[in-house]
């Protein structure tokens, strides 16, 4: 018996995923499970242990000994790798685009795909991600594309930088951001786009609280 909606909320990188979702868990009194750090954490590992992302047999030997999970650490899920809190270490700009190759790799999708799953099967979860909507949860009984201009999109980017002590270059930003889109949204497997069913909210405009309100009427619905 499920407890709670699953609710899926992709979309490119800054759109404004990981704040939304948050605010919306924190409404409804749901998980919020960011499916970036998996992948993100997948990429640490592969880049602490020297494997070369091509190599399918290293791949998938990472994959079957990788010891990856949430924690949950003062009212947060906190991504462990090899039982250490590495939340910190996942979110270093060069984490972002070595997530977004190693996430192009099927054998890495696959064994995400499990764990994915089994988070969310107790239902009162939102999951942000690329392909919750289309592949992870086709069945979710809510869905949001959520996306806002590339140039909107390295400015919040450059802003979290900001605000957490990094200097960044924002041509940089804008370059890396539309190079992700690219990757995501172009590979074989699993690819970024928007689910027939979700909900297309182009934030470009919009504060939080709007889009948070906007999605709460939509879950208001379904309840
Ligand atoms: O969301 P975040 O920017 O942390 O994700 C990092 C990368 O992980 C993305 O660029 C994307 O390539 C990959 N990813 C994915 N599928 C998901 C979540 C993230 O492919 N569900």
């Amino acid at each position: 018996m499920k407890d709670g909606l699953v609710i899926a909320i992709d979309g490119p990188a800054g759109a404004g995923k990981t704040t939304i979702s948050k605010a919306l868990a924190k409404k409804l009194n749901y998980t919020y499970i960011d499916t970036g750090a998996l992948y993100r954490g997948f990429a640490l590992k592969a880049l602490r242990d020297g494997v070369d992302i091509d190599d399918d047999v290293r791949v998938q030997k990472m994959c079957d000994e990788i010891d990856l999970c949430f924690r949950e650490v003062g009212g947060e899920l906190r991504l462990h790798l090899g039982g250490i809190d590495v939340s910190k270490q996942i979110r270093e700009p060069v984490m972002s685009m070595k997530a977004s190759d190693i996430s192009a790799r099927p054998i890495v999708r696959k064994a995400l795909l499990g764990v994915q799953r089994e988070l969310g099967k107790d239902g009162g979860v939102i999951f942000e991600g690329r392909d919750i909507g289309t592949v992870v949860f086709p069945d979710a009984d809510l869905k949001f594309y959520l996306s806002a201009s590339v140039k909107e999109r390295a400015r919040r980017r450059y802003m979290d930088f900001v605000g957490a002590g990094k200097r960044v270059d924002m041509d940089a930003l804008i370059n890396d951001i539309s190079q992700r889109d690219k990757n995501d949204s172009s590979r074989k497997h699993a690819p970024l786009k928007q689910a027939k069913d979700a909900i297309y909210i182009d934030s470009t405009e919009y504060s939080i609280d709007e889009v948070v309100e906007l999605m709460i009427t939509e879950v208001n619905k379904k309840l």
